[in-house]
């Protein structure tokens, strides 16, 4: 930052001192160029004076023709002439010198006149005396005499002075010894000439010097008026100068900003330049920055889908142990009659449950963090959903000796269109936490339907608890991934903090809110609606009745059925699930065949027809799906039409759409659901071959 500034100030010096010389050298051109200008006036004066002069010349020169004249009386023609022309005394001498009309001259004096016997006209000028012109009068190429007209020098300056500049200009004429012929016009009163001054002097004397070699010269001179342009000029066929000085001021009007404007178009232009360097070096930076970014979201991506793919192995890699564990233990749970044991297998049980569930919720989120959770929307019964819940709930809810109530409005549509997996998800979160943060007291769930058209309503759902209650404070907390809040009350109980996070995140996906509304001590509730389609007219009906009338009847595990007569297979890479099913199903007495691959499968399948097949989607080699094409696709085949069902602990949620598509009949999902399991086979087994036992 600092170098920076240094060498901004360096930079702003180095321009400053350019700046000023080329100001300096604008302003010189323009004083060269004017100096140009001024001789070419001080030429142009000089041609005036000089035409002047010679029209006086000729004047005389037509004079003189008269005067010599045959028979003409010289002296009377010409005091005819000048009685008539008065500006200066006319005269007429013989070449010996003798006066014939009017004033005698001497040629002392006057050079002219010898030039004039020379038979050359001529100009000179007498100190004191004045301006003579003089020309010969000639007969025959004979000077018979001279004629002169003389201006005396109190009215040169009237007959022969130079107006220049407009009047601002001050201009003479001089002989070669600088004696001053003609003054300078206008002299106004009291005003003060500079011919004196010293640097004035010197001004003439270079100029004169320089008329040497040229006809006329201009230089600028400092004097006391100010700064002012001296220029001379040859006055031609005179051997006189003519001189002069204008005021520098005059002579610069109108071009006198034109060095301040360059200066001004040069501080343009650096600015031009700063302000273009800025906006680059910011193009560039944002450039450079979007590169990063760019590179950051690449290798973002890159490390979110190997995150994902790696959560997506370990889901399957620790659900299948997990199914194990759970599997045997439900066969402690039904074959052990020792207190112990059952109760050692219980805690087996919530253990695995639980775990089951972290997997899921860290599963659901990565793939929320990474994009891939996507909503499906089809038709589904919202009744069904509330029944799922509810009786969820309130088996644990009973655990924990709460009460548990839903209150649900009769009239609310039951076809919706929507992700019944996600619906469900986001209410098992909301009720789950409402039992787990409820000590004593009660659980409520409301539904009801808000907003309703012919195709579309929101879905309102609350949870009201009577538990520990939430923090003003920390209600903001409780959406982000991994907060847990009030530890101190909370720290016994389990959680990884993801279940809201997830229900905000999935809510989101779908449009929907969620609100909190809570009195520390107290109680929560927590309101979410979701906007979803109507699928048709039926409606919920009083499910709050049929809900109550259920739980009365006290469900406790059994089987329902027993097949004697039923054949199945069951494929499973994992030797210890073929053994885990073939337990759970014991008591059905069903007859179990395991395969331990998909080969053994297809050799098995060829040579049995099975009344159901429960086919493990992931094994080495030939993967479930591929199975299944085989064996519905052999000749003479034995199980065209047998229900195959997809077992697997692949994906947590939204996968059995995916198996029914490619052409499973139903899907169970590991660990297996003992319920879920035997539902699974009344649904599917021949009829004849099962005798139900209720
Ligand atoms: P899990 O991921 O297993 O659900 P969790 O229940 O701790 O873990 P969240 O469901 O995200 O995580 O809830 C976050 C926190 O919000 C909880 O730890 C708890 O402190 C608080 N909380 C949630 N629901 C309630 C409630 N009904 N009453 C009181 N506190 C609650
Ligand atoms: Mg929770």
């Amino acid at each position: 930052m600092f170098r920076l500034l240094i060498s901004l100030a360096v930079l702003i010096v180095l321009l400053g001192v350019i700046g000023v010389g080329l100001f300096a050298r604008v302003n010189a051109l323009l004083d060269v160029y004017m100096e140009t200008q001024g001789e070419k006036q001080a030429e142009t004066l000089a041609e005036i004076t000089e035409r002047q002069f010679a029209s006086e010349l000729t004047t005389l020169h037509v004079i003189a023709g008269g005067v010599v004249q045959p028979g003409n009386d010289n002296t009377g023609s010409l005091s005819n002439i000048q009685k008539v022309d008065t500006s200066g005394a006319i005269g007429l001498l013989k070449i010996d010198g003798e006066c014939l009309f009017g004033e005698r001259q001497s040629a002392v004096d006057f050079p002219c006149i010898v030039e004039a016997i020379h038979g050359n006209s001529s100009i000179s000028f007498c100190p004191g005396k004045g301006l003579m012109f003089c020309v010969p009068a000639l007969r025959s190429e004979n000077v018979l005499y001279v004629v002169y007209r003389l201006y005396p020098e109190d009215v040169l300056v009237e007959r022969f002075g130079i107006v220049s500049y407009g009047g601002e200009g001050r201009t003479r004429i001089v002989d070669l010894n600088d004696s001053v012929i003609v003054g300078s016009l206008p002299k106004n009163s009291g005003e003060m000439l500079i011919y004196d001054e010293p640097e004035i002097v010197q001004g003439y004397e270079e100029l004169n010097r320089m008329l040497y070699t040229a006809g006329n010269a201009a230089v600028f001179k400092p004097s006391k008026i100010g700064d002012v342009m001296l220029y001379a000029a040859e006055i031609g066929g005179t051997g006189f100068h003519l001189t002069g000085y204008v005021p520098k001021r005059v002579v610069m009007q109108g071009v006198q900003y034109i060095g301040m404007m360059v200066l001004m178009v040069f501080l343009f232009l650096v600015a031009a330049v700063f302000f273009g360097g800025f906006l680059l070096t910011g193009l560039e930076r944002r450039m450079r920055e979007s590169d990063k970014l760019k590179e950051a979201a690449r290798i973002a991506e890159k490390s979110n889908s190997a995150k994902s793919e790696f959560l997506a192995n370990m889901s399957h890699e620790i659900r299948t142990p997990i199914n194990a564990i759970l599997g045997m233990n439900e066969m402690i749970l039904r074959e052990s009659r020792e207190e112990k044991t059952l109760s050692y297998a219980r805690n087996v049980e919530s253990a695995g449950n639980n775990l089951l569930s972290i997997v899921n919720d860290i599963l659901d989120f990565s793939k929320i963090e990474s994009g891939k959770m996507e909503i499906v929307t089809a038709p589904y019964r919202f009744s069904s959903v509330l029944n799922d819940v509810s009786n969820m709930i309130n088996f644990r809810a009973r655990e924990k000796k709460l009460a548990f109530k839903v209150e649900a409005q009769k009239t609310m549509p039951d076809n919706l269109m929507g992700d019944e997996v996600r619906i469900r998800q986001v209410i098992t979160n909301i009720l789950n936490n409402a039992v787990k943060y409820t000590n004593e007291g009660s659980v409520t769930l409301r539904v009801r339907a808000e907003d309703v058209t012919t195709d579309r309503l929101t879905l309102f759902v609350e949870v009201e608890d009577t538990g520990i209650g939430i923090r003003k404070e920390d209600r903001e907390k409780l959406f982000k991934k991994f907060e847990r809040v009030d530890l101190k009350q909370n720290n016994t109980i389990e959680g990884t903090g993801l279940g809201l996070a997830i229900t905000s995140n999935l809510l989101t996906l779908m449009n929907g809110t969620v609100s909190v509304q809570s009195e520390y001590g107290k109680g929560s509730v927590f309101t979410i609606r979701i906007p979803q389609g109507v699928g048709g007219e039926d409606t919920l009906g009083d499910f709050r009745m049929r809900f109550e009338r259920s739980t009365d009847r006290v469900t406790e595990h059994s089987e329902n059925f027993h097949a004697p007569d039923a054949h199945i297979l069951v494929v499973d890479d994992t030797r210890m699930n073929l053994v885990v099913i073939e337990g759970l199903l014991k008591r059905t007495l069903v007859q179990v065949e395991t395969a331990p691959g998909g080969e053994e499968a297809l050799a098995m399948a060829k040579e049995n027809a099975y009344d159901l097949i429960l086919l493990d989607q992931r094994m080495p080699g030939m993967d479930g799906t591929e199975v299944l094409k085989r064996m519905k696709s052999m000749e003479e085949g034995r199980n065209a039409s047998t229900p195959v069902i997809c077992l697997t602990a692949d994906a947590v949620t939204g996968a059995r759409e995916r198996y029914l598509q490619e052409g499973f009949t139903d899907y169970l999902s590991k660990p297996v659901d003992t319920k879920a399991l035997e539902r699974t086979l009344m649904k599917y087994l021949p009829p004849e071959k099962i005798d139900s036992l209720t």
